[in-house]
């Protein structure tokens, strides 16, 4: 579970996040959308420990780890993060990519298994497709047993074919897993068709957060309707 609750960050003076609170519940996915800028990554920053909020607490899996008096290096927080560019250390096989934070014996191997490319162990990062990267990636989030995993737009680098393949593959592993996720996404139908729960950022804040269905059939305000109708 995530529990950000009044988050507050700004960057010389202009409010990047503005009093977010975003629950992610146990083995929930979570799709948070909204506009270039509206904070999306910093909320996600946040959570994961990269930034120090100015008010606000954060909570992972039941743990305070951010907020009054309490601040927990982000290697501390049980979470898993995959990006865009998949980011796996090219120097390192596979294995030893999974390898890096420290995994319980057997859990690379489960891993692999998990995202389908057991056989592909030894290769180096520059040996795999786009594809088959994120997928390491994402295997790699998994390894040390999260209790969240964070996605940071983990299939724009992909070509449309490939990520509705991938898409539905990665929501298959993250709930086989049993892991919480919180993914962001400029791409409505990655949202609609994945997350349990979609919440809308608006200026730093959550504009709006429910049920995929509820959200996109009966948005709270007409700026989500209109952000929602136009968005690409
Ligand atoms: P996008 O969809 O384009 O990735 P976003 O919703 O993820 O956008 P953020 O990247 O969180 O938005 O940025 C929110 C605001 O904070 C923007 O105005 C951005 O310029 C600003 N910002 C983010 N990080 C920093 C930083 N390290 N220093 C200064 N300003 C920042």
């Amino acid at each position: 579970t995530i529990d950000a609750v009044d988050l507050e960050k700004a960057f010389g003076g202009h409010p990047a996040v503005a009093g977010a609170s975003l629950r992610v519940g146990s083995g929930e996915l979570v799709a948070l959308v909204g506009p270039s800028g509206s904070g999306k990554t910093t909320l996600l920053r946040l959570i994961a420990g990269f930034e120090v909020p100015d008010a606000g607490s954060v909570a992972i899996g039941g743990l305070a780890v951010a907020g009054e008096g309490v601040w927990v290096e982000p290697d501390k927080r049980r979470i898993g993060m995959v990006f865009q560019d998949g980011a796996l250390f090219p120097h390192l096989s596979v294995r030893a990519n999974l390898e890096f934070g420290g995994p319980r014996a057997g859990r690379v191997e489960e891993c692999l298994e998990l995202v389908g490319l057991a056989d592909r162990a030894g290769a180096f990062p520059h040996e795999l497709s786009g594809g088959e990267r994120q997928r390491i990636a994402l295997a790699r989030a998994l390894a040390t047993e999260p209790h969240v995993v964070l996605l940071d737009e983990p299939f724009a680098a992909l070509d449309e074919g490939l990520r509705a393949e991938l898409r539905e593959e990665v929501a298959g592993v993250l709930r086989a897993a049993g892991a919480s996720a919180l993914l962001v996404t400029h791409n409505q139908q990655e949202a609609l068709s994945l997350a349990d729960v979609v919440a809308v950022m608006r200026d730093g804040r959550i504009e709006q957060v429910g049920p995929p269905q509820t959200v996109y059939g009966d948005p709270a305000t007409r700026w989500v309707a209109e952000f929602l109708g136009d968005a690409d």
